[in-house]
């Protein structure tokens, strides 16, 4: 299994207008490889926050997920291993000075109604490296415990079960953009419509099946 490492930073705002759907930004970076998202968020009536988080995308550090027992219903273990790959705490590195400098832009400057972060000093490599190790934490993207071609086929086939199919996100090498749901409901969508075409076009081939 793979799960992206994710690196959030959470700063004191002004307290906004807030329109019913708050601004959101997001951004691609590195070829496809930083993703990255900004919001604002409520924490009472007169404070918010502005959130600024970044995705790894294409990971190369890799976990497992460990079954206890035949018990469907027991929790299996699942590590996932961050930044364990060299070049995976180098993309952190440079994810996490995108975040910095996106900290000290003109634009974030003016929801945080202050200037305190653009007149700091940027962080060291080493401090960025620390930071990283010890704030990584998930994006909820986890994916690849049943991926195409060890677990299920490329029509979504669990090999070696007759009848069982998993079309979800464990299927899928990595997990797509800043947000996965929507391609994953498409796959659902899609693959359950394919599996309606065949078994129209099989009762009607043969009206015994
Ligand atoms: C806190 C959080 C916030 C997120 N925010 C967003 C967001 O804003 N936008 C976005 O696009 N994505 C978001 N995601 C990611 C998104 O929810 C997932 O990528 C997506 O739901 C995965 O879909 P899935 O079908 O692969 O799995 P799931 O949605 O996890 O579905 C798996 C289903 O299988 C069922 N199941 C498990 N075991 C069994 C069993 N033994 N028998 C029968 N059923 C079983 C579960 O009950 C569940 O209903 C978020 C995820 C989390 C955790």
């Amino acid at each position: 299994m793979q799960d992206n490492p994710a690196i959030a930073i959470l700063v004191d705002s002004k307290p906004q207008n807030r329109t019913p759907e708050p601004a959101k930004v997001a951004g691609i970076a590195d070829d496809f490889r930083i993703i990255i998202e900004a919001g604002i968020a409520p924490v009472s009536f007169n404070a918010t926050i502005v959130r600024i988080t970044g995705k790894i995308a294409f990971p190369e550090s890799v976990g497992k997920l460990e079954l206890y027992s035949t018990d469907p219903r027991a929790n299996p273990s699942v590590t996932f291993n961050y930044l364990s790959s060299e070049k995976d705490l180098a993309q952190c590195v440079k994810l996490t000075q995108l975040l910095e400098l996106a900290l000290r832009s003109k634009s974030i400057a003016s929801f945080l109604g202050s200037n305190e972060h653009r007149n700091k000093p940027m962080p060291t490599k080493d401090e960025l490296q620390k930071l990283c190790k010890t704030t990584v934490r998930t994006f909820y993207h986890y994916h690849g415990g049943c991926t195409m071609g060890s677990v299920v086929d490329k029509n979504y086939r669990v090999y070696g079960v007759k009848g069982l199919r998993v079309i979800d996100g464990s299927t899928l090498l990595e997990s797509p953009g800043t947000n996965p749901m929507a391609t994953l409901l498409m796959l659902g969508r899609y693959q359950g419509l394919k599996i309606l075409k065949h078994r129209k076009g099989a009762s009607f081939n043969s009206p015994s099946t």
